[in-house]
């Protein structure tokens, strides 16, 4: 996890955590486990020093993993797949941001977790950023909104936020794609590795089923992760730039993939503008590159 991430709770504990924190990159797991320190850290009634607990009445009734146990000051809302929900409905965002208008109950603040933010209907996201806009004259109220990317938030949410990266997330299984990838590279250096990574990567991108659901993100999200891996094992520095950069794209790809285009050819197109970049004689071009633009 990134320093940032990992100094939120002290924040938290010592009171001064900014209002509404954006928590994005890393796995959805660990997003859900920091905003459940950080909420507890936020509540917890034991000395500064020692939150979160972990054993005091409010810490034990703060567990998002167990549906939040019942903590009238702490309220969280996602989508429920069960229901087959794609966004989280306007409704259940008023019913939360009810809670915001009135003082809190036990603790001394309150904490409002939205779980994928990413698919909060728009009139939700609205709602929610004229309750940040709110100036708090009251007890401390705390919004976190967890992403896998932040850039798919309305960038009114975003500046009204403090955005925290969590890293590229844990390549797990994907340690046997890194390897594939770091043999390529050192089979043909260069431009024509980034070539065939971008086989590579397609192939795995399939393999995943994000060739098949446009909205998937899981895919991009593994295959930016084997990316990192690989890049951060590469001799040169400019290479490993060049491929943390195409790691970073990779991570916000499944947009690109919502206007319909193939998967290999956004690979091919984020590729491609991150060697430009250094290598203008590039051997492969993509007509990706021109929809999304110069570097
Ligand atoms: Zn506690």
């Amino acid at each position: 996890m990134s320093r940032a991430a990992e100094q939120l709770p002290s924040l938290a504990a010592a009171g001064r955590l900014y209002p509404s924190i954006i928590l994005h990159g890393g796995e959805p797991a660990e997003r859900l486990a920091l905003a459940n320190e950080i909420a507890r850290a936020l509540l917890c009634e034991s000395e500064p020093d020692t939150r979160p607990c972990g054993r005091c009445r409010h810490c034990r009734r703060i567990d998002i993993e167990n549906d939040g146990v019942f903590h009238p000051d702490f309220v969280f809302v996602r989508r429920d797949a069960g229901k087959r929900e794609t966004v989280i409905p306007v409704d259940k965002v008023r019913t939360l941001l009810q809670t915001a208008q009135v003082s809190p109950f036990e603790a001394r603040g309150q904490v409002f977790v939205i779980v994928e933010a990413e698919v909060l209907h728009p009139a939700g996201a609205n709602v929610l950023l004229k309750t940040l806009e709110e100036p708090a004259d009251r007890s401390p109220r705390n919004f976190l909104l967890l992403a896998s990317s932040a850039s798919e938030l309305l960038p009114t949410l975003r500046s009204r936020s403090w955005t925290v990266y969590l890293g590229a997330g844990d390549v797990g299984d994907d340690d046997e794609l890194a390897s594939d990838l770091l043999d390529l590279w050192r089979r043909r250096p260069g431009d024509e590795a980034f070539a065939l990574w971008v086989s590579a990567l397609a192939a795995r991108l399939v393999e995943d089923g994000g060739f098949e659901d446009i909205r998937a993100r899981q895919g991009w999200t593994r295959i930016a992760g084997a990316v990192a891996a690989a890049a951060r094992r590469l001799d040169r520095r400019a290479d490993r730039a060049a491929a943390l950069a195409l790691a970073a794209d990779l991570l916000d790809a499944h947009r690109l993939r919502q206007r319909s285009i193939q998967p290999r050819r956004i690979i091919e197109g984020l590729a491609v503008r991150r060697l430009r970049r250094d290598r203008p004689q590039t051997g492969f071009a993509s007509s990706v590159n021109e929809l999304l633009g110069p570097p």
